[in-house]
């Protein structure tokens, strides 16, 4: 498969601070004029130089004449399903679609889910996005973007208190990128979310998992999805490369802040890894692990042999996880009419 490059526009949003610093610096700016540009960009979400106007009319022509863009995520739809989870989709400046979605909480709150790439690599079998494979990673400043633009359109009254890399692709891939990301969206002076409010999930890079818990104390969520090496291998092919036993070490290495859980997800699929065995032997998997499980009976797309398993078998899967002591709780299903839901983000054919 060959992956698109990134699109070469030049974009002030996909810069760090450093790097506005550095370009400032170049045009003989002072440093606080870059901090001044960044909180513009990432803390206000300005997107006409025009408008930052403690910017010196000198630099606002540089920017202009030098072609610096702002962004290049355009949000094109939004859609809102019955349940009041809001689904995102963005155009990026070479005419791919994302999408990211908002999920509603109690007292006007929003999750973000992100994406971090057009696609995705990984290829397992249960997910729709997979099914597309990858055509190409998103740059920092299409993450950052989508954080950005996404706090424009909420209801009045309502905010944005926790990001998820859940969407379309497999953060861990795409590792420079996302860390880059969050260097913006972690700063105070950028998007302004603290460590603790950002979640990565990941189908288990280990070696990027260690690398990450070295540059970034974001919490992890790892989409475990089985109970053996050999149902793992057949719906998830990255096991072949790091198997269960691989991943979990490398959860245990983990430097996880004190008091904070670790989120293991696991989609339940009809027959295939939902039985009492299955359960129990997540219980051993788990023991010892400050883990929070998060069943997600699997929300189905065209095309595919997976079934979602009855609500009695879900239930009784979760009983014995409860049973033996862990926080097991099942994600209840939302955006499912707007195709919003875990593992339905990507463009359908028709769309
Ligand atoms: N690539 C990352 C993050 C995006 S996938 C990862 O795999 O963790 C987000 C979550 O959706 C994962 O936990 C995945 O297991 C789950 N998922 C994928 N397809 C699904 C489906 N059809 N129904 C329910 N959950 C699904
Ligand atoms: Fe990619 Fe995650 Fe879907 Fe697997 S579950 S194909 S890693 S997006």
């Amino acid at each position: 498969m060959s992956i698109r490059p990134n699109p070469p526009e030049r974009s002030l949003t996909e810069l760090s601070r450093q790097g506005l610093r550095d370009l400032l610096l170049s045009w003989g700016e002072p440093r606080y004029r870059a901090d001044q540009l960044y909180r513009w960009l990432f803390q206000r979400g300005v997107r006409d130089v025009e408008q930052m106007t403690d910017l010196s009319k000198s630099l606002r022509r540089h920017l202009r004449e030098n072609e610096y863009t702002i962004g290049r995520v355009t949000l094109e739809k939004v859609r809102e399903s019955i349940d009041g989870t809001r689904k995102l989709q963005f155009r990026l400046a070479d005419g791919a679609a994302i999408e990211s979605v908002l999920i509603p909480m109690p007292g006007g709150l929003f999750t973000q889910c992100l994406s971090s790439q057009v696609g995705c690599a990984m290829d397992c079998q249960f997910c729709y996005t997979g099914t597309l494979g990858l055509s190409r990673h998103l740059t920092s400043g299409e993450m950052i973007d989508q954080v950005v633009r996404a706090a424009d359109g909420l209801p009045p009254g309502s905010r944005i208190d926790h990001i998820v890399y859940m969407g379309m692709g497999e953060p861990l891939h795409n590792f420079d990128a996302v860390v880059a990301s969050l260097g913006v969206i972690c700063d105070p002076d950028g998007c302004g979310y603290s460590h603790k409010r950002v979640t990565i999930s990941t189908s288990g890079l280990v070696p990027q998992i260690d690398k990450l818990g070295r540059v970034a104390p974001v919490n992890l969520a790892i989409s475990l999805n089985a109970s053996n090496d050999e149902v793992r291998n057949q719906i998830m092919p990255v096991n072949k490369r790091w198997n269960i036993d691989a991943l979990i070490e490398a959860v245990r290495r983990y430097p996880l802040p004190p008091r904070r859980k670790l989120t293991f997800e696991y989609v339940l699929l009809g027959g295939v890894n939902d039985t009492d065995d299955d359960a129990r032997r997540l219980v051993k998997l788990l023991v010892g692990l400050p883990a929070r499980i998060n069943i997600i009976p699997w929300n189905p797309f065209e095309g595919t042999r997976f079934l979602r398993p009855a609500d009695e078998r879900v239930r009784s899967f979760q009983r014995i996880l409860l049973d033996r002591g862990l926080t097991a709780t099942v994600r209840v299903t939302k955006g499912l009419d707007i195709d919003a839901a875990c593992g339905q983000l990507g463009e359908r054919p028709s769309a």
